[in-house]
């Protein structure tokens, strides 16, 4: 059990497992930083996950403890991946859910990628 409130990084979760090549995953886009695929069950015609390499458990950690050069890797990947996947000309949207009471799942960092129709208004 963590000693604080913050979750320990689990290796055996399903992004980690994916990075590992555990199990398939439809991807994006890969470099040294991060990995770049499409989300089991969109909630849009496009919807890509970005994950970094690391093992952050969630964007805290990520932005706390990540190196500087993984956390500027990380986000030119989500700048890439928007930029190949023609999401640029009428937009996109970024969502990471941070922890229990936000949603979040899978505990390794994620940031969702949403686009390819016109979004609703972001509800919390
Ligand atoms: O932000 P949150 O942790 O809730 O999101 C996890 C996301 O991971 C979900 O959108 C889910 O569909 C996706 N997922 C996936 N491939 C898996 C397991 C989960 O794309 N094998």
């Amino acid at each position: 059990m963590a000693v604080s409130g913050k979750p320990p990084y689990d290796p055996a979760n399903i992004f980690a497992r994916i990075l590992r090549g555990e199990i398939p995953c439809k991807r994006v886009a890969e470099d040294e930083h991060a990995l770049a695929f499409h989300d089991i069950a969109p909630q849009a015609p496009v919807h890509v996950l970005v994950i970094p390499k690391g093992a952050y458990v969630s964007a805290a950690d990520f932005h706390a403890e990540a190196p500087a050069e993984a956390i500027a890797g990380f986000w030119r990947m989500v700048g890439r991946v928007a930029r190949e996947l023609g999401l640029e000309e009428h937009g996109y949207r970024l969502l990471s859910n941070m922890g229990e009471d936000a949603g979040q799942e899978v505990g390794h960092f994620h940031v969702h990628l949403f686009g390819g129709r016109r979004l609703g208004r972001m509800v919390p």
